[in-house]
């Protein structure tokens, strides 16, 4: 496996083939393949894929479909192939932005006393986080989020709230995210092996859009649409929606609405960005009465990353808060799906990707009843030891990065 940043060709073939054939070893060992009879679970392992929502656009675009029938071709496909259930990750995305709010309501009121505490600095991204992590460590690491990004939620989701449903062990499931960039698949292998999860991974395999896209292309398979499973078994298909913000990632238009209302009782109704040196680093900002209550700023790409990075270790980032995502433009643009076959970006593509994402529907994470009802059913309450342990992490610093997964900034 390797990252996105990471410029040794062999590697890179390696990791594309590799995880495509771990992927095509499970599927084939499925009965679902032949004719879908029910699993025998002690031959062989369940095989759940979970699907990231900036990929869709992708397919969408790729295939000229609706989103919404890009997503049942999909999983259509991949039931083809022998996958048992295909999960959408929104839902992981909604723990993951809820507790980032939370986190970040609480550094504010502790920033007088904790000089970390702000700015608060996103931690969604893999190939930011290793970045921090590997290169910059103690200065900049104490003010991620230690909210758990989307992919590992949804690790924690399917081997633990998924696997206690089916009556299944952890490693009895084999599971697949499928992400737009390389740097998800570092980010599976970084989790390690939580307690909870009895000595499994909460992801086994990524699969980059780019690469599902191309097995596609070469299958032979006739493909019948079929929906996106739930969690909950029972519950019909859900629409397909997207976050609020500039990035494709939402976490910014999300902490500052919910931050505003908390802190002071502001409801904003419309997020307004501000384009700062470029279009990749946008502030926006709450006022009253002329005075700026709430500052925050989204940087994208490393160039903005590193400039950020300069001033905040000279103590002059004016901002509370700050999205940080490795890739120009946020997800979409992702290295795993808006790329030309020659390995270039595809900018054209991007653009329609971007026209198909913004046409959906907002779906605020607040308004998820599923994840209020698991934070009472699978989590114990909003504030349990369960929450900490399922939904937030701990970061390391460059001396105690001991994989040997290394990457060339
Ligand atoms: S910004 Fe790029 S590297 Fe980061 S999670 Fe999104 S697609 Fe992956």
């Amino acid at each position: 496996m390797k990252c996105e940043h990471c410029t040794r060709k062999e590697c890179s073939k390696k990791s594309k083939t590799e995880d495509a054939e771990d992927v095509s070893a499970e599927a084939s060992a499925s009965p679902a393949r032949a004719g879908g009879e029910k699993c025998d679970t002690s031959e062989h392992k369940v095989l759940v894929v979970s699907v990231c929502p900036q990929s869709l656009p992708y397919f969408a675009a790729k295939f000229s479909l609706s989103v919404t029938d890009a997503s049942r071709r999909l999983c259509g496909f991949l039931k083809g192939l022998g996958v048992h259930y295909v999960f959408d990750t929104t839902i992981a995305a909604d723990f993951s932005i809820l507790e980032s709010q939370r986190e970040f309501v609480r550094r504010y009121q502790q920033h007088g006393q904790d000089a970390c505490a702000l700015p608060m600095l996103t931690s969604a991204c893999p190939g930011w986080v290793r970045y921090a992590e590997r290169v910059l460590g103690r200065p900049v690491t104490p003010h991620l989020c230690t909210a758990k990004s989307p992919q590992q939620v949804m690790g924690s989701l399917v081997k633990d709230y998924f696997a206690r449903q089916q009556n299944l062990s952890p490693e009895k499931i084999f599971h697949v995210i499928v992400a737009p960039c390389y740097d998800k698949k570092l980010e599976a292998l970084r989790e390690g092996f939580p307690a909870a999860l009895h000595g499994s991974r909460g992801v086994d395999c990524v699969l980059t859009s780019g690469e599902i896209a191309q097995i596609m292309e070469q299958s032979d398979l006739s493909v019948k649409d079929a929906a996106v499973d739930t969690l909950f078994g029972d519950c019909r298909e859900e629409r397909v929606g997207r976050r609020d913000g500039a990035g494709a990632d939402g976490y910014l238009a999300h902490v500052f609405r919910h931050a505003a209302k908390e802190l002071f009782d502001e409801h904003v109704e419309e997020v307004t960005y501000r384009a700062l040196r470029n279009r990749d680093f946008q502030e926006v900002t709450l006022e009253k009465n002329g005075e700026v209550l709430l500052r925050f700023a989204a940087a994208y790409g490393f160039r903005n990353i590193q400039n950020m990075v300069l001033k905040l270790k000279r103590g002059r980032l004016p901002y509370h808060f700050v999205e940080v995502l490795a890739c120009p433009e946020g997800c979409l643009n992702g290295r795993g799906q808006a790329r030309t076959e020659d390995g270039q970006a595809d900018k054209a593509l991007l653009r329609q990707m971007e026209g198909i994402y913004s046409a959906l529907p907002v779906h605020p994470p607040e308004t998820s009843a599923h994840v209020q009802a698991l934070y009472q059913e699978w989590l114990e309450g909003s504030d349990s030891p369960k929450v900490q342990e399922a939904l937030h992490t701990t970061f390391q610093s460059p001396e105690h990065c001991t994989d040997s997964l290394d990457i060339k900034w």
